[in-house]
């Protein structure tokens, strides 16, 4: 397809609809499908239980939908991918990557931060893989012959550390890399052409963006997405036909949500910067040198998710007590501004000393800038900050 992104957004997955004389997408909530011609099921179920994307007769609702369907290809056109494979979360699809590569090998190459249910499954091995966690700039070094998989997140939740995807494809060589670029979406960031294999997006997050659905996607090659589908066949790791609905709607305004919570988001970073009583704003848009370099790169803008720390005698929890309009809550990328401090939530179920060594510090304080009016936001982000810190300008 040669339309501009704009354009895709909300015509991908629905061009079919105009000749099935329908201008909303069908839900299809089947859970089974008849089967009148038996060696046509019979057929159809061998093609998909190996992989294949779709067949003449879907048989069986975890084995094919078509509202997943639809979803998937309009994510696989905004990424620029063959394919894309739904799945019932994020850490659904990263269960399904792992399985999937293991005829490669057990071992996995990730850079830290992650997100901290990513960190954990592979921290604990649950999936019988053993990991090398490491520095963006130590990827050459740590791979072995039996190295399935190189992971990173850029930027990262919850520093919003930028990784930068064509050196770390240059270092694994034929080993192939996942980026999971959930905080970029693929209005900022594709990480196709950069190199990377597959791309990995908690759909829970900007894709569907209204808060109300739990869905992650991989976008990859048809040969990696047939390994997928056969896993996510194995594994029941299926997304529901609402959720694919509800992200094919949300797709159609995700550029302009993106582009409007950035708006809000380069205003409340420059503010919060400011203020006295903030120590430190991690936000793509204000970092500097080889990030700024890597941001310009690969990202054509510094997104809608920002971190900050407070300074010391401002206490981080009181703060999230004290907002009005802002909801303490995990999640990110909906349409109202979401806070939470990663290490006593998102992040606690990484090892704390790991965890700091990464940058999440106690403190750490991770905001996702939804679409309201930026005025709101900054006056009750000033006034929570300011109802438990000692005013430095008052102590001056
Ligand atoms: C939320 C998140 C995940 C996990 O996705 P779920 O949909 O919650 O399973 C993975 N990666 C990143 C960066 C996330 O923010």
């Amino acid at each position: 397809m040669s339309y501009h992104i704009a354009t895709q957004t909300v015509h991908a997955g629905r061009e079919d609809l105009t000749r099935l004389g329908v201008h909303a997408a069908p839900i299809d909530l089947s859970s089974t499908y008849p089967t009148p011609d038996p060696a046509l099921a019979g057929a159809s179920l061998d093609a998909l239980v190996g992989g294949a994307e779709h067949a003449a007769n879907p048989v069986y609702a975890r084995l094919y939908n078509p509202t997943v369907a639809r979803f998937e290809h309009a994510l696989a056109a905004l990424e620029g991918a063959e394919q894309a494979v739904a799945f019932g979360s994020g850490m659904a699809a990263l269960t399904a990557v792992l399985l999937a590569l293991q005829e490669r090998g057990r071992h996995i190459v990730a850079v830290r931060p992650l997100y901290g249910g990513s960190d954990h499954l592979l921290a604990t091995g649950l999936l019988g893989t053993t990991v090398s966690f490491v520095d963006a700039g130590e990827v050459s070094e740590s791979i072995r012959p039996n190295t399935a998989l190189v992971l990173i997140e850029t930027p990262a939740n919850p520093t919003l550390q930028l990784v930068d995807i064509a050196d770390v494809v240059r270092q694994a060589g034929s080993v192939p890399v996942l980026v999971d670029s959930t905080f970029a979406t693929p209005i900022l960031q594709r990480p196709l052409e950069h190199g990377a294999a597959m791309v990995l997006h908690s759909a829970t997050k900007f894709l569907g963006g209204h808060g109300d659905v739990v869905a992650g996607v991989v976008a990859c090659s048809a040969e990696l997405a047939g390994k997928l589908r056969q896993v996510r066949i194995l594994t029941g790791a299926i997304l529901h036909p609402l959720g694919a609905f509800l992200l094919l709607r949300g797709l159609a305004t995700l550029r302009l949500r993106v582009l409007a919570a950035e708006d809000n988001a380069i205003v409340l970073a420059t503010r919060l910067a400011k203020h006295p009583d903030v120590a430190r704003v991690h936000y793509p848009g204000r970092c500097r040198g080889q990030q700024a370099a890597i941001m310009q790169r690969q990202m054509s803008g510094p997104g809608c998710v920002l971190a900050f720390e407070l300074r010391p005698g401002v206490d981080a929890d009181r703060m999230l007590q004290s907002l009005r309009l802002i909801t303490p809550a995990v999640s990110l990328g909906s349409v109202d501004t979401l806070i939470q401090r990663p290490a006593a939530l998102t992040h606690r179920v990484v090892d704390p000393a790991a965890r700091a060594a990464s940058g999440v510090s106690e403190g750490l304080l991770r905001l996702s800038v939804g679409i309201e009016d930026a005025e709101d936001l900054w006056a009750d982000l000033k006034q929570a900050i300011e109802a438990n810190g000692q005013r430095m300008a008052q102590a001056a």
